[in-house]
């Protein structure tokens, strides 16, 4: 049944392509004078659809109707604006294949990978939706001091932007967006140049959904164009950002300049890269090992930032898990992500080459044992790549490459893999398979990550189990989904009255 309806939203949305969208600015959508396009990268000649593209004066008039907005929407009642998210959380079910097939068609998901990013992007809008009421005025317990009425409440903090990666188009998206809106926040959205389509349909259901005029703006365009305008802009309360270390640094460093005109510090959340780690002992379930190797390392071509890019074996584990992660990388089917193969293409030319390009620099590194080139086809398609022999401080086991290949790293012992695990710059998921006691007490103390798993086969995070972000220069640890979260979006104001 969903394997019909799947084909189904295919055709359809197949026959949508070439369709143009507007921006979504005040409640209303505007197109400009220019256009961005969004290509199958499973096939580049096709154009899955045109988004108008925004400048500076789209910018500017989001901002203002954000601000507009922000007067009359930080006042509802916390179940009205709750009410609305879950609004769109169930048109999104309702649409669920449509947006699954419309992530195949713009950034090369398989089915499975693009079901569950849009089962999180639900997720996220109820999820959020719920927590949002717990900071209900007055939430927060004070001492009770004589002759006094002392009570401190939330509020929302104004206006903010939210820029996004296009590897999780609609979840991560649509999470940046829901939780500051959820708790009286306007946004300003920015969304990844690679995934404009999903980011417009998003916008539809909100739009659907009933959200006042300017409580959401989506402004589609180039980072260093129109989202860096946003981020310097002096109007601009905070801003929610996941994408590159690169990026972010550069964020957070505009961030922080005073703009003319700007009152308050911004607040700026990012979150960030990794270069995830897998230590395997001698212990291991070595099946279980190799197949959560082959789905963190492979699931969408590798292209997620809780992707793991480095195997760490120990002595007694390498060449039982070597052999099965070998074996079973080998069988990976990859194409057209509309077949639902294991693995689709990557995202872009632009990705097709930085993988390529640490590629090369992995043949000086290490052994190339599988993959390593391009596969036939008008799409970006990548063999599943395995190197093994990699030293700890090669580039190719340092710097995150995001696509489907796999450093394997020797070492002696478990507190040598802990102590490679943590010799990277970032510190987001990490996992561990082990059947001895002592060594996931040890994991748990000592692997310095924000997501860790244990003999566990995804090392991905479900909204409201696992609450997700990272250690180090992987960011500021938002821990999105979790149930601090939408504490971000908020200020404390405090009130004492005499009697
Ligand atoms: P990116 O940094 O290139 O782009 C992210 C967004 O920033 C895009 O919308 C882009 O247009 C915008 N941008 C670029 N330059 C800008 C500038 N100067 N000012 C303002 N905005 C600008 O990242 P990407 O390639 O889209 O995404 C992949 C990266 O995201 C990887 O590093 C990955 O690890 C990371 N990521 C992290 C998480 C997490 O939760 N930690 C989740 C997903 C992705």
């Amino acid at each position: 049944e969903a394997r019909r309806e799947m084909k189904e939203a295919l055709r359809r949305v197949r026959e949508e392509f070439g369709r143009h969208y507007p921006l979504y600015i005040g409640g209303a959508w505007v197109d400009t004078g220019e256009k961005l396009a969004s290509l199958n990268p499973s096939a580049p000649s096709e154009v899955v659809g045109t988004v108008a593209k925004g400048g500076r004066a789209e910018a500017e008039a989001a901002l203002e109707a954000a601000w507009k907005a922000f007067r009359t929407w930080k006042d509802w009642p916390q179940e009205d604006r709750s009410r609305l998210l879950l609004k769109a959380a169930a048109i999104m079910k309702r649409r669920r294949r449509e947006l699954e097939a419309t992530l195949v068609y713009e950034i090369g998901k398989n089915w499975i990978e693009a079901s569950a990013e849009v089962a999180e992007a639900i997720d996220f809008l109820e999820y959020y939706a719920r927590q949002a009421l717990k900071y209900k005025y007055p939430s927060v317990e004070v001492t009770p001091y004589p002759g006094e009425d002392n009570e401190s409440f939330y509020i929302p903090l104004g206006a903010g932007v939210v820029i996004a990666p296009w590897n999780f188009p609609i979840a991560i998206f649509t999470g940046m967006i829901a939780g500051p809106v959820a708790v009286g926040n306007t946004v300003v959205a920015k969304p990844a140049e690679d995934t404009p389509v999903i980011a417009a349909k998003v916008f539809q259901v909100f739009h659907e959904a009933g959200f006042p005029p300017g409580v959401v703006n989506l402004v589609q365009g180039e980072g260093r164009e129109v989202g860096a305008y946003l981020v310097e802009h002096p109007r601009t309360r905070f801003i929610n950002f996941t994408g590159s270390l690169e990026v972010g640094l550069w964020i957070n460093e505009a961030a922080s300049r005073l703009a003319p005109g700007q009152r308050w510090i911004k607040r700026v959340f990012l979150e960030l890269g990794g270069k995830d780690a897998i230590i395997v002992d001698e212990t291991a379930d070595f099946d279980l090992a190799a197949e959560g190797v082959i789905i963190s390392a492979y699931g969408f071509q590798g292209q997620k930032c809780s992707a793991a890019s480095r195997l760490i074996l120990t002595e007694g584990a390498y060449e039982p898990v070597l052999e099965r992660v070998l074996a079973r990388a080998e069988r990976l089917v990859v194409g057209p992500a509309e077949e639902n193969p294991d693995l689709g293409p990557v995202a872009s030319r632009a990705q097709e080459e930085k993988v390529l390009s640490y590629i090369e620099i992995g043949k000086g590194e290490g052994q190339l044992v599988l993959g390593g080139k391009r596969l036939e086809g008008e799409g970006y398609f990548l063999a599943p790549t395995v190197f093994t022999e990699v030293p700890p401080k090669a580039r190719i086991a340092q710097e995150e490459i995001f696509g489907p290949v796999l450093s394997v790293i020797r070492v002696k012992d478990f507190a040598e893999a802990l102590e490679v695990a943590n010799d990277t710059v970032y510190g987001l998921t990490g996992g561990v398979y082990s059947r001895k006691r002592e060594h996931l007490e040890r994991a748990r103390r000592e692997f310095h990550v924000g997501n860790l798993y244990f003999n566990r086969k995804i090392t991905g995070a479900l909204v409201g189990v696992q609450p997700f972000g990272g250690f180090n220069l992987s960011g500021t640890d938002t821990k999105a989904g979790g149930p601090d979260y939408l504490l971000h979006f908020l200020q404390m104001k405090t009130v004492a009255e005499r009697f």
